[in-house]
């Protein structure tokens, strides 16, 4: 018998829920592990609080004096709930979160301990950094980086450690994280957006970028995962036969959420609540074990930090549960995988969602002419924007037939699609009187009509506006958001720019009234815009043929994809906006395509081993028993033998050529990455390792899987797919 397997089974057949009582409100919960303003407030002067407001709403700079009271009163507050150590939060470019602690501890100089935090250590941390990823930057031997305080995304208490979120940058100024471009962008679109909300409303001051991530996630019992190295070590199933049910009946989509999976959201949700992320929904999602966690939306920059603390406490929380969550986007092959739809929308600080259309003719004018402008943006840079989602893992879904295609396009629904045509008609130049009546009473007045009952979904859309704001849907499971928002912000403000530009010309040189201008630039817009419109079904070949001829980008895979990124296009739009320089763009892109590589190479590694460490044996031992059967019925049943014999003589047979295929296959795969390691340049190494290395392991896997259906269950080592996933 497998040991493992059965030994996990076992104990996997025992696991009961672990309760989770979530009884208090959560309006008393919410944020209290959080030193936001409220908190602030309580503990700081007036001057300082102005100070850090002034940081926080107009990226003023912090003063020295600020700062030392701003750390005294954290520190003052956090020890208050038993905090002993603080540490910089940030996200470098390995996509998952770093901190290094420090204790507030400290020595006297007469020997006594006390508790001391000053601001230079809020403003500023130096942490051995090295073995961050900085794409050529930062050359080891002056391997220095420091972290610095972001005041607009507050710190917050995980266990008895303070957390300070910041950037990270490089001593040269590069940065070397996600944080800091986002942080540009966002910066980039509020110049660009207040500058045409002017148009419509002088009073408005700030733009902000709002974010609401949906985040998917699957649900595996810890200990079956202990049997399957390939989960432990690259997130997802290089091997394993589908399971004979799986998502066909539809049965577990929306309906009652098991158990000890419930007492894991409340658990994490609770955690969520104090750490002030406002989670709102969960429900399960369409795969077996698959399940979603969504908040309310929030300002760009803190969903961003939020959704990356939220990966890191789901797995924290899982533990307890005896789960181990999966955010890789393909975990299991032949169901459904996981995404992270972007809700994403712009909104003033007059409370205006600019997204959302108004109730007069003039806010839906600026409604208009901000949903006209987002199209825009992302036909122009629809390359740059697929490249933003680009990773090993979201290649098995983009492409995939369910989830959106790799060709990026934009769903605005019928109702909408009118709106655009009709004021494709707009008079050249002047309007007249009537043709303007005509345009505010039955064009641009009719919308929020129009919008209420524009329920149409297409699911199949990578881009979708949905009613109030647009939704990027082909963001994976376990992107950090910072790299798409990052972009998507950036290609809108470059966009806004150039229409104001174009309006003003207009109203300046053509004596043009600023509504007459502002149609006449909408109009150009929607003549451009026509071929990243799509409404029909985003998944299959007729719609890959079509994008093909309106001359749209199908970048399948990320090496492929990732190109886009370091185009002469792509890289001046970062430095006109402000966002990276072409060093830290360049960086960029070397760094994700050597994951890409490092990602490939593990899968590579761990399937060659598995298949021949773990299948192969199995699959041998099975033989024997096969052999010495035979050799039982011979000694038995001399005459007879070769009829009683036949199958198993065929199943010999067939193993050995399963055996042959893998041993064939292995060896070829390991030739192939020889090769492709020594390329110099990493494009070329990703080249070789997306189209030499990848292919086998379709390959090795059918022989692996054609095995897991011959051999006996009893001694087959890994946990099945029926076992990970229908056990709750
Ligand atoms: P669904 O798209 O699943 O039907 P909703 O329309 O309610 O559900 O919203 C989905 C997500 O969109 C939620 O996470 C919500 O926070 C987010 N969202 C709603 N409005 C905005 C907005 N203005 N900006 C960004 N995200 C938003
Ligand atoms: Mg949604």
């Amino acid at each position: 018998m497998s040991t493992l397997r059965f030994h996990a089974l076992k104990k996997t057949l025992a696991n009961k829920p672990v309760m989770f009582d979530d009884n208090v409100r959560r309006s008393e919960l919410f944020a209290s592990n959080v030193f936001n303003e409220n908190t602030m407030q309580k503990y700081l002067t007036k001057d300082a609080m102005q100070g850090v407001l002034n940081a926080i709403q107009r990226g003023k700079k912090i003063e020295r004096g600020v700062a030392d009271q701003v750390a005294a009163s954290m520190r003052d507050w956090a020890l208050s709930k038993g905090v002993t150590h603080y540490s910089h939060w940030f996200q470098p470019l390995t996509g998952s979160t770093a901190e290094k602690h420090d204790a507030f501890f400290e020595l006297t100089e007469n020997g006594l301990g006390i508790e001391k935090f000053e601001g230079s250590s809020l403003v500023q941390q130096e942490p051995d950094a090295s073995s961050f990823p900085s794409g050529g930057i930062r050359n080891t031997f002056e391997a220095r980086g420091y972290t610095a305080w972001d005041p607009t995304s507050p710190a917050f208490i995980i266990g008895t450690t303070l957390c300070i979120p910041t950037i990270f940058v490089a001593y040269t100024g590069e940065a070397l994280d996600y944080k800091t471009p986002l942080l540009k962008a966002l910066h980039a679109v509020d110049e660009a957006a207040t500058d045409v909300c002017k148009y419509f409303d002088k009073n408005v001051k700030k733009v902000s970028s709002s974010l609401g991530w949906e985040q998917e996630y699957f649900l595996v019992d810890k200990e079956l995962i202990a049997s399957r190295p390939d989960i432990l070590l690259t997130g997802r199933t290089l091997i394993g036969h589908s399971s004979a049910k799986g998502q066909q009946l539809d049965d577990h989509y929306f309906g009652a959420i098991p158990t000890r999976a419930f007492n894991f959201m409340k658990d994490l949700e609770h955690e969520c609540i104090l750490l002030g992320i406002p989670v709102k929904t969960r429900h399960n999602e369409v795969a077996p074990n698959q399940f979603e966690l969504a908040p309310i939306y929030e300002e760009a920059n803190l969903a961003v930090d939020h959704n990356a603390l939220v990966m890191d406490i789901m797995a924290r929380v899982a533990k307890r549960h005896n789960f181990k969550v999966l955010l890789h986007e393909k975990p299991f092959a032949g169901i459904n995988g996981s995404g992270k739809h972007n809700n994403w929308s712009l909104s003033t600080d007059t409370g205006i969602n600019l997204l959302s259309p108004g109730k007069t003719p003039m806010s839906n004018l600026q409604f208009l002419t901000f949903f006209i402008n987002t199209i825009k943006a992302v036909k122009d840079y629809e390359e740059l924007l697929r490249a933003s989602i680009a990773s090993a893992s979201n290649d098995h879904r983009l492409g995939a037939n369910e989830a959106p295609p790799a060709i990026m396009s934009v769903f605005i629904g019928e109702q909408l699609s009118k709106v655009l045509a009709e004021l494709e008609g707009v008079t050249k130049g002047k309007l007249s009187p009537e043709e303007k009546t005509e345009l505010k009473l039955n064009v641009v007045g009719k919308i929020p009509d129009v919008l209420l009952d524009n329920t149409d979904r297409n699911r199949t859309s990578p881009f979708a506006f949905t009613g109030n704001k647009f939704e990027f849907r082909a963001v994976g499971s376990l992107s950090n958001c910072g790299n798409p928002m990052t972009v998507l912000n950036t290609i809108v403000a470059k966009q806004l720019k150039g229409f104001k530009v174009e309006v003003d010309t207009l109203i300046n040189k053509k004596d043009l009234k600023k509504d007459e201008a502002i149609f006449n630039v909408l109009r150009e817009y929607i003549k451009d815009t026509k071929a990243i419109l799509f409404e029909g079904n985003g998944y299959g070949k007729i719609w890959e043929d079509e994008a093909k001829k309106r001359g749209l980008s199908n970048n399948r895979t990320t090496p492929e994809a990732l190109e886009a990124k370091i185009s002469e296009k792509s890289i001046s739009l970062f430095e006109e906006m402000g966002v990276m320089s072409k060093i830290e763009t360049v960086a960029r892109y070397e760094i994700e395509m050597e994951a890409y590589v490092t990602h490939i190479q593990i899968e590579s590694i761990v399937l060659g081993d598995m298949a021949r460490n773990q299948i192969v044996p199995t699959a041998v031992k099975y033989q024997n028993i096969l052999i010495e059967n035979v050799q039982g019925l011979k000694s038995i049943f001399e005459n007879d033998f070769n009829k009683l014999a036949k199958e198993q003589l065929k199943l010999i047979k067939e193993i050995s050529k399963h055996i042959e295929g893998i041993n064939d296959n292995v060896t070829k795969m390991i030739k192939a990455r020889e090769a492709a390691n020594s390329n110099e340049k990493v494009q070329e190494k990703a080249i070789a390792y997306c189209f030499k290395v990848k292919p086998f392991f379709e390959k090795i896997r059918t022989h692996c899987d054609s095995l897991e259906l011959l051999v006996d269950n009893e001694i087959w080592p890994l946990a099945k797919y029926s076992e990970m996933l229908f056990t709750r």
